[in-house]
């Protein structure tokens, strides 16, 4: 095999080790991600229940309202009844009396379940809050560990394109400029030594002219079936 080509073989292995460690560096993305959903997912039901009790909030607030304007029309109808000068009037204003004085209970009923729902609410948001900060606490860890990974990955592709560099400055600038320009489409493997008369990624053949000056002066070959780069492996 021409000197060129082992050369190249070493560049392409410190390639292939980069890939590598670029995949395990992407792999870490979704991992991430589910720990960022399931974090999610509890602060949005936490968002939903504090709204709702700030909605349970207001609605206790109108009722309110509705108490003191049923219990004002309670005092005037009772002033009212106080004040009557005939049987006929006192019978009328007792009925407008009796009235005033079941809107005030029934506000009041009101008042009273809307308050029993905010404190279940409440209880509920209080629950979610614990879930939140225990699932916190849970992913620290985990996002730790995570963070470590990255950063240890990292140093190794740095590590390995150093390497790679190196390795690089002893193949022909013009070898390693299209074994570069095919592997960059590729993004793997981009050299195969022929097998036999044939490429050995798809086993088209190649012609026999072309394999003897491959033989003689190590150049690369371009597949036409399948687009690798060939040597001669001998
Ligand atoms: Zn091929």
């Amino acid at each position: 095999m021409h000197p060129d080509v082992q050369s190249l073989l070493a560049v392409q292995r410190d390639d292939l080790e980069i890939y590598a460690l670029e995949s395990r560096l992407a792999a870490l993305a979704p991992r991430l991600a589910a720990l960022e959903k399931d974090r999610a997912r509890v602060a949005q039901e936490l968002e939903r229940a504090s709204k709702a009790v700030a909605a349970e909030e207001s609605r206790h607030r109108e009722v309110q309202l509705r108490i003191e304007s049923s219990r004002a029309l309670a005092d005037r109808s009772q002033r009212a009844y106080e004040s009557v000068t005939s049987p006929r009037e006192a019978s009328a204003a007792m009925a407008q009396l009796e009235q005033t004085k079941r809107m005030v209970d029934e506000s009041e009923r009101d008042a009273a379940q809307v308050q029993g729902r905010i404190n279940e609410m409440r209880h509920h948001v209080a629950d979610l809050e614990a879930k939140l900060a225990d699932v916190e606490v849970r992913q620290s860890d985990a996002r730790t560990a995570l963070e470590s990974e990255r950063a240890e990955i990292q140093a190794q592709i740095a590590q390995a394109t150093a390497k790679r560099n190196q390795t690089a400055a002893a193949v022909p600038r013009s070898m390693l400029a299209k074994y570069d320009k095919v592997r960059s489409r590729r993004h793997a493997e981009t050299v195969f030594p022929l097998r036999g008369p044939s490429c050995s990624n798809c086993d088209t053949a190649i012609p026999t002219q072309r394999r003897a000056a491959m033989a003689a002066t190590g150049a690369l070959e371009m597949c036409e079936g399948c687009g690798v780069l060939l040597y001669a492996g001998e």
